[in-house]
Formats: structure tokens, sequence, C-alpha cells
């Protein structure tokens, strides 16, 4: 199966659970999630019209970023804070703000490099210690404070469900994905130029449906644009 045609039934699949969900068409983003994936899979799925793509670690941005500069390039994984500056330059969207020291990292790192970085705050939704990641105290604290980060702006919020074992755990999954759509809504209410919540980042190649129907604005796909890992 070619990338173009895995990039088009994944375009179907959005689609039908936008409808589903009644929803605008098209108010759901594709984020192609491309870690360790070769550079020629990911130049055949830009050819096709992908710009977004996801990366969980730094240096695969670093080295990919060269190779294809007109895409938006997106950090999805947990940054440590020693490697922060070396994304700042060209980072498209920093999903993965899990912690204040690594969001005032960032600032530092954006102030020097003279620019705003764009980034989501992401919120353990799924009681799963191993998963990283906010709660709503954190995070709201975090935005209270924004006024100290002015080269930081929030976009809105990002989160990863349970893992989805088999079409039993749908409504475990959706309730999760209806935890960080609460969230969301409730910041909305911040009214500060630096805190936009525009940005709902959730859903992944088994979960997509119930993220959209909760309300996601960009899911995060891997395995079904790419193959399996
Ligand atoms: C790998 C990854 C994805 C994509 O997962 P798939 O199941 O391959 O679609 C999405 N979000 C994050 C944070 C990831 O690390």
């Amino acid at each position: 199966m070619s990338i173009a045609k895995n990039l088009s039934n994944i375009q179907k699949r959005i689609e039908q659970a936008t409808q589903a969900a009644g929803r605008e068409s098209g108010s759901v983003k594709l984020l192609a999630v491309s870690k360790t994936k070769p550079v020629a899979l990911i130049q055949e799925a830009f050819a096709a019209g992908q710009v977004d793509f996801g990366e969980n670690r730094t240096h695969e941005l670093t080295d990919k970023h060269p190779i294809l500069p007109a895409a938006r390039w997106h950090m999805i994984g947990h940054l440590q804070r020693r490697q922060v500056k070396e994304i700042i330059p060209f980072i498209h969207l920093i999903h993965s703000v899990d912690s204040e020291r690594l969001l005032a990292k960032i600032d530092r790192e954006a102030a020097a490099a003279d620019r705003v970085v764009d980034c989501l705050l992401q919120l353990n939704i799924s009681e799963e210690s191993a998963k990283s990641g906010l709660d709503e105290t954190n995070a709201l604290a975090l935005l209270e404070g924004i006024e100290q980060y002015p080269h930081i702006r929030i976009l809105g919020l990002m989160g990863m469900a349970q893992f989805k074992s088999s079409e039993a755990d749908s409504p475990i999954v959706q309730a999760q994905f209806a935890r960080l759509r609460r969230a969301f809504e409730q910041f909305k209410a911040f009214d500060h130029p630096h805190i936009q919540m525009q940005e709902l980042s959730m859903g992944m190649s088994g979960d997509l449906e119930e993220a959209i129907t909760e309300g996601a604005t960009m899911v995060r796909i891997g395995t079904a644009v790419f193959g399996g890992r």
C-alpha cells in the first residue's frame, strides 16, 4: 500500500468521524507521526500533500527538518530541558509541555532566538502513571502565570488515552477524551493574548473516532499512515 493511499484512507476515516459527530467538514487536521520512519517515506507523504509531521525525539527532528524544511515539524514526545534549544529555531508546535520548568526553559530559549513558540499543554487523562502530563490543577496554575513567559503562546491541549486493546475499551477511551475536552472548554475562559485555546490534539490510529467525537481538532496518526514500527 502506498503512503498516498494510506493518507487518503485516513482522511476518509477522519471525514466520516467528523460527519458522524455532526461537526463541520474539514475541522480536524491530520498530523502524520513519522517517528522512526525514514525521510524517503516522509518525502512521499509530503509529495502527496501532507505538510504536518510529528516526531517524539529531538534528534529525529534535527536530522529530518533540514531535509524537508518546507514541512511543519511538531514535537509530540517528552521533551528534556537540555534538548529544547536545538529544536527552537524551527519547531512549529510543541504538543508535550508537561511541566512549568519545561515551559520556563522553552520561554528562555525562544527569547534567545527572538521568536514566540506555540505550545500545547499535555494533560495526563489516562490515570496511567507511566504517561506524562499535567493534571488540571497544575495546568490551570500554569495558565494563570503565563505573564511570566512572554515568548510562549499556548494554543490548546494535548492528551493520550489509555491503549485501546479492543472495541470494549472504546467507552473508557472516549471518557478520557471527554475529560480533556472539559479542561479545554474551561480554559477557553482565559482572556490573554498568549492563551488562545483553539487546538485539541488527541486521537491516534486506533482511537481517532472517539477523539473526533469528543472534539479533537488535530489527530496524531503514525501506524495508519506509515505502517507499523
Ligand atoms: C506514536 C505516537 C502517536 C501515533 O500513534 P499511532 O498509534 O502509530 O497512530 C501519537 N501520539 C503520540 C504522542 C505518539 O508518541
